[in-house]
């Protein structure tokens, strides 16, 4: 599934690409009603696009909101104006002067009313990517849970934009094992991970991909760093810090990967261990 880099990256380009211009809207697989939307023309105009953790919000004029989540299999496709004919199973299609975003396959593409999204965004934590996330309510959720750390991180109305990947990092970059209770993470500690947060999906919406390991691939240009360069623990059978074994287990339903060395188990947690 995408994390939030992704999705505020897609924000950003596709508001540069298509922000503050005349738009045509169809649906070639008939799934998104596109009548309220647009003119006889089949055309609207897009005032901005943003992100919210993993929701993206297309604003149109004069009051409608598009929103999409891409959940795990949503794609765009992004191509030149005038682009090929879409693919049948194309949910929505935008379609500018210059550029044309194609979307398929997402979990969501609904038309709001700006109330609707902010029911949406109600529920959502803050999200270290944008200008007004305040982090006091994820500092407060993680003070009182007793729920694993590793399990809060990926919970979005906690905290948004953190899927598997940056979860697994963060906590080893951090030296904490996923299982400890939030409740057990020191204050001053609580602010360090949201820091770490902020920088590393930062650096993702720019490089557009997660690389958590700069120090150590200085050497090579961006694009030549690979998969298994990119992290410390996630995707890895070794840790790329002690080169011991990575250990992994469900949690919530998803594959958790830490290094029990580096991450050792604390209090509660060792005691609840295996
Ligand atoms: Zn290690």
């Amino acid at each position: 599934m995408p994390e939030g880099h992704t999705i505020h990256r897609a924000a950003r380009d596709h508001e540069r690409d298509l922000g503050g211009r005349r738009v045509k809207v169809s649906s070639p697989q008939g799934r998104f009603d596109t009548e309220a939307l647009a003119d006889a023309d089949g055309c609207a105009s897009l005032r901005s696009v943003e992100a919210y953790g993993k929701h993206l919000f297309y604003r149109f004029e004069p009051d409608f909101v598009v929103h999409v989540h891409l959940g795990l299999f949503g794609r765009f496709h992004r191509r030149r104006s005038p682009a090929p004919p879409p693919r049948a199973t194309t949910r929505l299609r935008l379609e500018g002067d210059t550029i044309t975003i194609d979307l398929v396959g997402p979990t969501a593409c609904d038309l709001l009313t700006p109330e609707e999204m902010r029911a949406i965004t109600a529920r959502l934590g803050p999200d270290p990517l944008r200008a007004d996330a305040r982090p006091r309510s994820f500092y407060a959720h993680l003070a009182r849970s007793r729920s694993p750390v590793g399990a809060v991180l990926m919970d979005q109305s906690v905290i948004c934009g953190v899927g598997n990947v940056y979860r697994a990092e963060v906590l080893h970059l951090l030296g904490i094992h996923p299982d400890t209770p939030a409740k057990e993470i020191p204050p001053e500690t609580a602010r360090a991970m949201w820091r770490l947060v902020v920088g590393l999906l930062r650096r993702g919406v720019e490089e557009k991909r997660i690389v958590t390991t700069r120090g150590l691939v200085l050497a090579k240009p961006r694009e030549r760093v690979l998969r298994a360069e990119s992290t410390h623990v996630y995707g890895r059978r070794t840790c790329r810090s002690c080169q011991g074994e990575v250990a992994t287990y469900t949690l919530r339903a998803r594959t958790v990967y830490c290094c029990e060395s580096c991450q050792p188990r604390v209090g509660a947690a060792a005691a609840d261990g295996p």
